[in-house]
């Protein structure tokens, strides 16, 4: 029987998979870019930046849960980028990855804290 710690560690890393599946998905077409509320020239001020940074973080360890934690709750969901995406038929989901993202810092968080 699995105890709560390897419970929750699964959960996370499912959380991290489904979030990557989906930036996978990017066709990295940059067409988020200059229609994201946020953006002020820095290409982390946008979906395709946030989806990317995500991207390297959960891969390859890059970049700091701080710098991490400032970009994505940097965004103020106003969902552009996704019927963006929905026009280009891409399966790509920014919005929802970005807000998952949020939500799988919090349960690593709260995972530390148990610890
Ligand atoms: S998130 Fe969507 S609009 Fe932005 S670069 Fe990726 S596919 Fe293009
Ligand atoms: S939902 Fe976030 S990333 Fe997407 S356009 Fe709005 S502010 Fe930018």
């Amino acid at each position: 029987m699995k105890t709560d710690n390897t419970q929750e560690t699964d959960s996370i890393k499912e959380m991290e998979t489904e979030i990557l599946n989906n930036i996978q998905t990017c066709i990295n077409c940059r067409m988020c870019v200059p229609m994201c509320p946020t953006y002020e020239g820095w290409i982390t001020q946008s979906a395709f930046g946030r989806l990317a940074a995500i991207n390297l973080h959960l891969k390859y360890g890059l970049g700091s849960i701080e710098e991490l934690s400032r970009l994505i709750f940097s965004c103020a969901n106003c969902r552009r980028c996704q019927e963006r995406c929905k026009m280009l038929s891409t399966n790509v989901t920014p919005t929802d990855t970005i807000i998952k993202t949020r939500q799988l810092l919090a349960r690593k968080a709260q995972e530390w804290g148990r610890n």
